[in-house]
């Protein structure tokens, strides 16, 4: 499976597998490595500006690289929350004392535990169907991955049922109109986001979000990274990659 080679985490690998992908295609190719982060410093992730056109498999382009980087961060706060434990239990014997106990999850669907979702990982898109489209992707792609969550904004979706499904979410899918207004009304906090993705951009244009997304891009870490998929590089929309995006991207074609 030519995934593998791409470095992908063993449960995203058995995801394309189980979808019938065997070899990644061309926009894979290109933009997964990069966007995993190139050379020695894989903590340094560059911003990428990539043509493509529907049916590449661009999704997958994007969707992949994100969770992969997701994966590899849960792992690590897992890995750290054991040690402290571990380092807990040891101290406490050392002391003579008993054991400590592993700190309780609270239930996130509870009312009285309810707080802002912070996810990590924000995909725009211009419409409700390619919204829908994309979360469906990435609910794939996640099957196989223990305790992360894929959750989408949409307007005409009922507000509570909406922000129910948001509660733990850490990749949220989203239209930028019902994504703001979710955020000022304070059901979302986007401070968290260290991956934004730009699906359809020229789409995006010609339905007038361009301001949203430049608000969006306020609103999110200004040290996250920035991916921005369109058909085209029209000037216009190197305009919006210039706005967006540290040095408007590096250009993958
Ligand atoms: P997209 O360009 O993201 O709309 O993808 C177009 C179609 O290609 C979708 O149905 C994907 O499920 C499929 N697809 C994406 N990547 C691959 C791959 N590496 N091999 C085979 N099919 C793929």
């Amino acid at each position: 499976n030519g995934f593998i080679e791409l470095g992908l985490a063993p449960e995203l690998v058995q995801a394309v597998a189980d979808l019938g992908y065997t070899q990644p295609t061309s926009v894979q190719l290109k933009a997964i490595p990069l966007a995993m982060g190139a050379g020695a410093d894989a903590k340094h992730f560059i911003d990428l500006m990539v043509s493509s056109q529907t049916g590449s498999g661009k999704t997958a382009a994007f969707l992949l690289p994100v969770l992969n980087t997701l994966i590899n961060q849960q792992a690590a706060a897992e890995a750290e929350e054991r040690a402290a434990f571990e380092r807990a239990v040891a101290e406490a014997a050392a002391r003579g004392e008993p054991a400590p106990k592993r700190a309780k999850r609270k239930d996130p669907t509870s009312s009285r535990n309810f707080k802002a979702a912070t996810p990590g990982a924000l995909i725009l898109c211009p419409t409700r169907e390619l919204a829908q489209q994309v979360a469906h992707d990435a609910i794939d792609l996640v099957k196989h991955c223990r305790g992360l969550r894929v959750a989408n904004v949409v307007g005409g979706m009922p507000y509570q049922l909406q922000i129910a499904k948001l509660q733990n979410a850490d990749l949220v899918v989203a239209t930028p109109g019902r994504l703001l207004d979710l955020q000022r009304s304070m059901q979302i906090k986007l401070d968290k986001v260290q991956f934004l993705v730009v699906d359809e951009a020229d789409r995006m244009l010609d339905l007038g979000f361009s301001d949203d997304l430049a608000e969006l891009n306020q609103l999110t870490s200004q040290r996250k990274q920035t991916m921005m998929f369109s058909a085209t590089f029209a000037p216009r929309i190197q305009q919006l990659a210039m706005r967006v995006m540290h040095d408007g991207g590096s250009s993958v074609q």
